[in-house]
């Protein structure tokens, strides 16, 4: 069990086994058990669902500013206890303290960012085009929500989501991952502890097997209006079609593959710096990561000679102990992943620069890998990595870096470095991406709309738009007579 100055954020975990149905939670650095957490039943799944059902009238007809209040509330409990949160989220997760710090940091900044943005939910006066009506819409909540998570950012992913979904006056049941359900009950016990009431803010919880069946839930129930989801485009896919029947709103937050290109204009100290954030940060298991590092054929060798140098100077070991930035994959499967997409790049051509196997330190363990000559026909290059892997692509002119960076079905994130300021409007608007990095490699913000096109989802995240996902517009035409 993890110590905590405040031990009730695990008070609904369980510290010893108890009789099923539960499953357990281990730390990815060293197997070792952490808890275990019940498994909802589908009848548990569907009174979650009715009791959010009851209480979100009320809850909705709170004014916004109220609302506001509790959700500016919760952001300050995160931060307040976000030393135990961060702990929490590295013993299930794996990513090094400092980036757990700021993910509970950034989890906070939604809420701070929705409480305000509730209060925005404008309609609209529209000028009728008769004497004898007047036109207007008006902004309602759309009801009970549900959310799937995953595993690599467990609370700022649901914050992200909540948040949102609170301010807009729903109310949300939430399926975290299986790896890390913690850190969704910790956020959950703090948001009751801010004064949400009861019902309103739900975890369920499950694993793989029983994450299918509440999938089928939320879906079918017609009491679920809006079914917001990030994860894998797979699941994604399968969660639209199920949903159709239903003709639930979805919010789609699916994988990428994100091309991070340096031109030879490029200032390439900070384009090393970027693209060392963007590809290392959690061990490369986040969706924006640079999959794919297409670099000019007159700035190649300088790029690789100083990139793979401070790769070989990342710090590899358990997530708690200070110092390190890279922690371990989630599990032995995701290593096993990473293996076999190297092998096969270094079976057609691709050179090893830096590491290229599992780490000493154990099964879920990989070296941080720099790969040369990396080509289109490598399945690196058309496959999320999600693991500590950097594939290096030489290129000529722009036209050929534009043709591979959009040679994906994926279109979350791009990233591009450049000082000629009319390639950045050129070459940004030639990429088939939803967010597009300009001589930047951290661009996720509350502020900012974040979210994918093509195969890499549907809706925005944060931002104004993130609170439209929950909202359903009203249109009122009233007679003038
Ligand atoms: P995943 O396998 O799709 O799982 C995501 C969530 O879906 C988990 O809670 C999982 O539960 C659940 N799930 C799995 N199969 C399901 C099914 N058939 N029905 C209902 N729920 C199901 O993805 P992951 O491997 O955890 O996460 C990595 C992926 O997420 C990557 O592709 C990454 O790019 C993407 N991602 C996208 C964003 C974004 O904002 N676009 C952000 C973060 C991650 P269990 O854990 O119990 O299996």
């Amino acid at each position: 069990m993890i110590t905590l100055e405040y031990p009730e954020l695990l008070a609904s975990a369980y510290a010893v086994q108890p009789a099923p149905p539960t499953f357990v939670v281990e730390d990815p650095a060293n197997g070792e058990v952490l808890a275990w957490v019940g498994i909802s039943d589908i009848a548990t799944v569907r009174n979650t669902i009715e009791m959010a059902q009851a209480v979100q009238p009320a809850w909705a007809a709170r004014p916004a500013l109220e609302r506001g209040r509790i959700l500016r509330r919760i952001a300050d409990l995160l931060m307040q206890h976000q030393a135990d949160l961060a702990l929490i989220l590295t013993r299930e997760q794996g990513k090094p303290l400092t980036e757990a710090r700021g993910e509970i940091a950034f989890a906070a900044s939604f809420f701070e960012w929705f409480a305000e943005e509730g209060r925005r939910a404008y309609g609209e006066v529209i000028p009728p085009p008769q004497a004898d009506k007047r036109l207007l819409t008006v902004r309602q909540p759309a009801g009970v929500a549900a959310a799937i998570t995953p595993w690599n950012f467990p609370v700022s992913m649901i914050a992200r989501k909540a948040a949102a979904a609170l301010a807009a006056g729903c109310a949300m049941v939430i399926k975290p991952a299986e790896q890390t359900p913690l850190s969704a009950l910790a956020l959950l016990r703090l948001a009751h502890d801010a004064g949400l009431p009861e019902g309103l803010l739900s975890v369920v919880t499950a694993d793989r097997a029983g994450a299918v069946a509440i999938g089928e839930e939320f879906c079918h129930n017609p009491a679920v209006r809006v079914l917001s989801f990030t994860g894998s485009t797979q699941v994604g896919r399968k969660l639209a079609e199920a949903s159709a029947n239903g003709v639930k709103r979805l919010a789609l937050e699916l994988g990428g593959n994100a091309p991070f290109v340096v031109f030879e204009d490029a200032d390439l100290d900070e384009a090393v710096r970027g693209a060392l954030a963007s590809k290392f940060r959690n061990s490369g298991q986040t969706c924006v990561s640079a999959n794919r590092i297409l670099v000019h054929e007159n700035v190649h060798d300088a790029f690789v000679a100083r990139f793979a140098e401070e790769v070989r100077r990342l710090k590899v070991g358990n997530g708690r102990e200070p110092g390190v930035e890279q922690g371990p994959l989630i599990d032995a499967k995701a290593v096993d992943k990473v293996e076999k997409l190297v092998a096969d790049a270094v079976e057609k051509g691709a050179r090893v620069l830096h590491g290229g196997g599992r780490h000493a330190l154990g099964r879920t363990f990989y070296e941080p890998t720099v790969l040369s000559d990396v080509t289109a026909d490598m399945a690196v290059f058309n496959t999320e990595i999600f693991g500590p892997v950097a594939p290096l692509i030489r290129f000529r002119t722009e036209a050929e870096a534009l043709e591979l960076a959009n040679a994906t079905e994926a279109g979350l994130a791009a990233y591009f470095y450049t000082r000629d300021v009319q390639r950045v409007f050129r070459f940004a608007e030639g990429l088939r991406y939803g967010m597009v990095g300009i001589n930047s490699a951290m661009i996720s913000l509350p502020e900012a709309p974040f979210g994918g096109i093509r195969q890499s989802g549907l809706g925005r995240e944060g931002a104004r738009l993130g609170l439209e996902e929950y909202l359903d517009v009203k249109y009122l035409c009233i007679g003038q007579g």
